[in-house]
């Protein structure tokens, strides 16, 4: 569904993907580990074109949206984006920052919008939050309305980027349930995160990137369990 072929992203003469090859089938998890200024970040905002990649390419159902004619809005409405810092706007009650680009990118109606906005929070859980504002909410509850916001939009893929990495401890369950039960309805994720728990219960593929390449990837019961790599072994070793 996804598939990243030779992809190479540069900061002026920096060098942070050189080469990335990774293939997301449908309903699958992948989940990305690695140091940080590994380039898991770059790799991901690539993926929608928060960044510009300087050389590969991605395809999503075969469509190639690093072509510089490709839609920008059709690319974000196939490729949802979860971010560390949920990014909402905070003069929007939870259903408008969900309803937002249904309304003004989909120009569906407002009734429409609500309905399927809606739906989605209950998916996360909030149904009774509609109409909170995101100062009113807990650190979980709005990262599960960043979800919320992506899911709206029926996306084919969803990229998480350390969802849970903001939160006070007590409210990363909350988050990760949210997001295992999105696995269980057959959602395609790619998700970079420290929350190795999650991964050896949820993910399909692991992936661990240095340096801008993939160093190693596999089940997580090997690549936890077992890693060949140096690298792999002396970066589990660190976090453990
Ligand atoms: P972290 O775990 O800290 O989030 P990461 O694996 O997500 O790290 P990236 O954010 O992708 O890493 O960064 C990879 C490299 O690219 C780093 O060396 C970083 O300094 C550099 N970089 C990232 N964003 C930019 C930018 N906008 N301009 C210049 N360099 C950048
Ligand atoms: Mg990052």
């Amino acid at each position: 569904i996804l598939e990243i072929i030779g992809l190479r992203k540069a900061y002026a003469d920096n060098e942070v993907l050189k080469g990335i090859d990774l293939e997301i089938n449908p309903g699958q998890l992948v989940f990305v580990i690695g140091p940080s200024g590994s380039g898991k970040s770059s790799l991901l905002r690539c993926c929608n074109r928060l960044e510009e990649s300087s050389g590969g390419q991605i395809l999503i159902d075969g469509d190639d949206i690093t072509a510089s004619n490709a839609n920008l809005n059709r690319i974000r409405q196939k490729i949802g984006m979860v971010f560390q810092h949920f990014n909402l706007y905070r003069h929007l009650t939870t259903l408008d920052n969900v309803t937002l680009a249904l309304r003004k990118v989909q120009k569906l109606s407002n009734e429409k919008a609500e309905k399927i906005g809606l739906d989605a929070l209950a998916r996360v859980g909030l149904q009774d939050k509609a109409k909170s504002f995101p100062d009113q909410l807990s650190g979980g509850q709005q990262q599960r309305v960043g979800i919320a916001r992506s899911i709206a939009l029926a996306p084919k893929v969803v990229l998480f980027d350390e969802p849970t990495s903001a939160l006070d401890p007590e409210l990363v369950g909350e988050v990760l349930k949210v997001m295992q039960e999105l696995k269980n309805d057959g959602m395609t994720m790619m998700v970079v995160s420290h929350e190795m728990g999650f991964a050896r219960a949820a993910a399909d593929h692991v992936v661990f990137m240095d340096q801008g390449v993939i160093v190693e990837q596999g089940k997580p019961e090997d690549v936890f369990g077992a890693p060949s790599q140096p690298r792999t072994q002396a970066f589990l070793a660190r976090i453990s």
